[in-house]
């Protein structure tokens, strides 16, 4: 209906616009045609005005030529001259009878001699046929009239208008002469004739135009007259509009005298003018008309050719449905609607081939689905609106069209989409009408059936992969179980390998020592290959625990920050002895400022020692090399990264070798085992370090030239612990010379292990005057002993039968009595974080270095006597407890302050030794409160630990640097950090 109202409103607009645009073409030419025509009638009516005019002035000197004529007849004329001279009255009487005043329309003859005297003179009056007196004023010439007298030529005369008392008159005078014209004149004759009413209605009936006759200076002049009355000759002639109707034309006659004259003044009817009006209106309704004409039939045409075919098509394509495609629009002729319905058509050909592509692909489809090994099924809540066959199979007898309109299968009904069309999926068991059980997987979408919403549920049977799945998992359960068993092993293995050595090296070294001074030689020699094979021996199963550490993934690194020339140093220290041995330069080539790395210091230490120890190894009196260099960050891809190339100039390794180098007990001749020692595991390992790290090692070699070994670690390592230390922890210094034992003191070490040699190695390599050893064979033994002797240290063995290491430590932190006693724990596992989070004052790994545990034993022994306190400033209580906890286990005394006031209260009365504090105060915020500790005396020199959750700007960040010795991220630090931080801060150094 819209598109009709449309149609006709178009029409109706054309319409409009044509009305407009005729209206305004038939005003703005009528307007134009006005002007035009108007001002050509008016100047054409004027000039028919001012013609008339000329015509009636015309009249008025014919009649005077007229008089002229008839006086020059009578005064050229023997006759008349003889009467001038003799006065003849006879000549009078026979010429000048009435008949020749009537004849020639005469009103006045006169005759006067030379000399002035009247011959004759002579009045008629036309109308009464009869003589009268000549006018009063021509009885003398002597007055204004001599000039009709005088002629300057002989044929000569003179004529016009006499304003006379008894009206105007037109007169003629001539010089009498001879009939041959010969002079010399003897007298003029006169002949006048009245401008009476008579001579007038002569003129009218001669120029057919009805005029009067006014005197210039008449009183009763109408006004129209009186511009002309006042301008005289100058404004003739004079043309003057009276109305629509008349005009006037007037022009102005002078008297003789030159004094005065005559108006002659014609009242015409506007005949131009009507005639022009008359013409501009028929000129206008024939515009109108043409323009209407125009009008309609443009409008016909635009109907004819647009509006009705548009309108056609419209109802054409209107009736076209979905289901009658194959329909056209019909649409003659080759103009634009022609066109327009032809792309109509071209356009529904493309749907209608569409629809068959469409069609096709749903058939396409439909066989697919029907195809398809899963159940599909459309329901819309109770009923089936769509299954395929195998739905058919799977729910009923396999005929689809029997489901079809039958409630849906509860199992199936049950499932709803989600409206977000994220498909819903769940398993379940189903019982086929068959009875047979199945277990399925269901899957359901949200769909359309008929634009009613409904539910597509897939339906698909997974018993054979549940199966396959069960089998699987219980295959991997028993590889787990082995796998399991495989390290199980491998730990009690190791454990049991260890700790022999540890009494074979302990022993050794012990033998050693006894017999350095003495004979034989070959004794102290035998010693030290025990000890060496002793010491290779732990290398190797150290290796094989690592290696069985990184393939199970339990390996983790530890990350820290250090110092690397540092390590490097100490490396080449460890590197220089190997290198010497077969005669061999080592050189380091590296700036000093290669500053601070975070990564896993040990781990790198390890890798670069097996780089060197392997070039030192298959080099002889040569040159080991050792260069350091950084490559800048390229990008967050790629970061800053060090880069270790250890060169020698050794054997070599060939191409074909180079590829095996790492892989695990691979060497590169099966005869250099013999000739040079060693696993095959050391480049596997050190190249799964790297990985770990972040980095990479590659080798590049010449048989007989040489080899380099590139090691590539990022600076600071990915995935460790976040926190930020602001000063790199101070390491160990393994070189440094094991610390004083306090002398003169008592100190009781108790020595908990179940294995009798080091109950007895350790006592005798600790030997001190003012230590005094106890021994327990078992935990049990040794927690009595413990709480009988309260000893100042103990050393306990970790695995032990019956009561393990960790459940002694356990019970005697536990006790009050003996919480406060440093347990130095002695493991092969190095399970340093659960040691010292239950409390122990730090781990060594079996077998032990001896240097290293008579540094350890001495500096915990130090530390006795003294209990140091720690404050700890937190305002979360649950924090605070944790923080406490863990700091108690690792034998620390807390003092704690919920916020800045009672911090700084507390550090008043009892000075502790270090800070813990968190940056989020309720009263003041951290970086106050630690300014107001470092105002305080007992604050000044203490160090400050913060542990915050905040992320910190480069400017809270820089400031912290300045006061603080390190600050630990909430969430992202355990335990153990913070006890190693608080242990290296207070000088009580703990590594592994
Ligand atoms: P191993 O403990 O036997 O040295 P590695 O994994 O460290 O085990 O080395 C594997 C093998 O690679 C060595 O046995 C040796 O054959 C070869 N290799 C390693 N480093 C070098 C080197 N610098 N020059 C020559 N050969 C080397």
């Amino acid at each position: 209906m819209q598109r009709f109202i449309h149609t006709r409103s178009l029409r109706a607009r054309l319409l409009l616009v044509l009305v407009l645009m005729v209206v305004a073409l038939v005003a703005a030419l009528a307007l134009l045609a006005d002007a035009i025509i108007e001002g050509g009638f008016l100047a054409l009516e004027e000039r028919d005005v001012a013609e008339r005019v000329a015509q009636v002035s015309n009249a008025f000197d014919n009649s005077i030529v007229g008089l002229q004529r008839t006086t020059l007849d009578y005064a050229q004329w023997d006759d008349t001259y003889a009467f001038a001279l003799d006065g003849d009255r006879v000549f009078i009487e026979t010429n000048f009878v009435d008949t020749t005043f009537l004849y020639n329309e005469l009103t006045y003859i006169a005759i006067v001699n030379t000399t002035g005297t009247i011959l004759y003179a002579q009045g008629f009056e036309l109308e009464e046929e009869d003589f009268t007196d000549p006018p009063a004023e021509l009885q003398s010439f002597a007055g204004p009239y001599a000039t009709l007298l005088q002629h300057e030529q002989l044929e000569a005369g003179q004529s016009g208008l006499l304003l006379l008392e008894d009206g105007p008159m037109l007169i003629a005078s001539k010089s009498i002469l001879t009939s041959l014209g010969e002079g010399p004149a003897v007298g003029t004759l006169l002949m006048g004739r009245w401008l009476d009413e008579r001579e007038i209605a002569r003129l009218e009936a001669l120029t057919r135009l009805n005029f009067s006759v006014w005197l210039l200076d008449e009183a009763q002049l109408p006004a129209v007259l009186q511009p002309l009355a006042a301008a005289g000759v100058e404004a003739t002639p004079f043309i003057q509009i009276l109305d629509d109707q008349q005009i006037l034309g007037a022009t102005v006659m002078s008297d003789l005298s030159g004094t005065s004259g005559i108006i002659v003044a014609l009242e015409l009817p506007r005949e131009v003018y009507q005639l022009g009006r008359t013409t501009l209106r028929n000129y206008t309704l024939v515009l109108v008309g043409a323009a209407l004409l125009f009008g309609v039939l443009v409008l016909f045409v635009v109907d004819r050719t647009l509006l009705r075919r548009t309108l056609s098509l419209s109802h054409q394509v209107a009736a076209i449905g979905p289901h009658t495609p194959e329909v056209r629009v019909e649409a003659l002729g080759q103009d634009e609607v022609g066109q327009l319905g032809e792309a109509i058509n071209q356009m529904l050909q493309r749907l209608s081939d569409y629809q068959t592509q469409i069609a096709e692909s749903e058939q396409r489809y439909r066989q697919l689905i029907e195809l398809l090994p899963d159940a599909i099924v459309v329901h819309n809540g109770q009923m089936v609106r769509y299954i395929n066959s195998a739905g058919a199979r799977l729910l009923g007898n396999g005929l689809p069209a029997t489901l079809v309109d039958q409630p849906v299968h509860p199992l199936i009904a049950g499932l709803s989409p989600r409206p977000d069309g994220v498909p819903v999926i769940q398993e379940a068991v189903f019982h086929t009408p068959q009875g047979a059980v199945l277990e399925v997987e269901l899957v359901a979408l949200p769909f359309y059936d008929q634009e009613a919403p409904a539910t597509q549920v897939i339906v698909r049977n997974i018993t054979e992969r549940k199966q396959i799945e069960q089998t699987l998992r219980a295959a991997k359960e028993a590889a787990d179980a082995a796998n399991r068993a495989k390290s199980q092993f491998l730990s009690t293995m190791s454990h049991e390998l260890r700790t022999p050595l540890t009494a074979i090296i302990g022993y050794a070294e012990m033998l050693e020592q006894s017999f350095a001074d003495a004979e034989p030689a070959e004794v102290q020699q035998d010693l030290a290959r025990i000890h060496g094979a002793g010491v290779h021996l732990l290398a190797l199963i150290n290796d094989v625990l690592d290696l069985s550490k990184i393939e199970a993934g339990h390996m983790q690194i530890k990350p820290s920050m250090f110092n690397v020339s540092e390590l490097l140093d100490k490396a080449l220290a460890t590197a220089r002895a190997l290198a010497q041995r077969n005669g061999n330069e080592l050189v380091l080539q590296a700036t000093d400022d290669l500053g601070l790395m975070y990564s896993d210091e040990m781990r790198l230490h390890q890798v670069l020692l097996n780089l060197l120890s392997n070039a030192c190894k298959f080099t002889h009196d040569g040159r080991v090399s050792l260069t350091v260099s950084v490559l800048p960050e390229v990008g967050p891809e790629l970061p800053e990264r060090l880069v270790f190339a250890v060169q020698d100039s050794g054997i070599g390794i060939a191409p074909d070798q180079i590829g095996r180098l790492f892989q695990d007990f691979v060497q590169v001749d099966a005869s250099s085992t013999r000739r040079y020692g060693g696993t095959g595991l050391g480049l596997a390992l050190s190249q799964r370090f790297a990985q770990l790290l972040g980095g990479t090692i590659t080798v590049t070699s010449e048989l007989g030239v040489g080899s380099t070994f590139t090691l590539t670690l990022p600076r600071h390592v990915q995935g460790g612990a976040t926190n930020i230390p602001l000063t790199p922890l101070a390491s160990s210094d393994q070189d440094a010379p094991p610390a004083a034992l306090p002398g003169g003191e008592n100190r009781i070490v108790l020595i908990i292990d179940d294995d009798p040699a080091i109950r007895d190695l350790l006592p005798r390599l600790l030997a001190n005057p003012g230590l005094h050893f106890e021994t327990a064979a078992s935990g049990e033994e040794g927690l009595e002993l413990a709480m009988a002797l309260l000893p100042d240290l103990i050393l306990l063995d970790v695995l032990m039968p019956g009561m393990s290491g960790w459940d002694v430590l356990k019970q005697l932190k536990a006790d009050p009595d003996t919480t406060a006693i440093p347990v130095l724990m002695l493991t092969i596992a190095e399970d340093t974080e659960h040691g010292v989070m239950l409390g122990a004052a730090n781990l060594l790994s079996k077998p032990v270095e001896m240097d290293r545990l008579g540094q350890e034993v001495a500096l915990l022994l130090q530390g006795q006597g003294a209990t140091q306190r720690l404050l700890l400033v937190e305002d979360d209580p649950d924090i605070r407890t944790y923080l406490r906890r863990t700091l108690d286990q690792g034998g620390w005394g807390v003092i704690e302050a919920e916020d800045g006031e009672t911090a700084l209260r507390l550090l008043a009365e009892q000075a502790p030794a270090l800070a813990v504090v968190d940056l989020m105060l309720p009263d003041m915020d951290g970086i106050s409160l630690i300014a107001a500790l470092r105002a305080h005396p007992h604050g000044t020199n203490i160090p400050i630990l913060v542990v915050t959750a905040k992320d910190l700007g480069a400017d809270e960040q820089a400031q912290l640097n300045q006061s603080v010795a390190q600050v630990l991220r909430k969430g992202s630090f355990r335990g153990d950090e913070l006890l190693r931080s608080v242990q290296t801060l207070l000088q009580r150094p703990m590594k592994e």
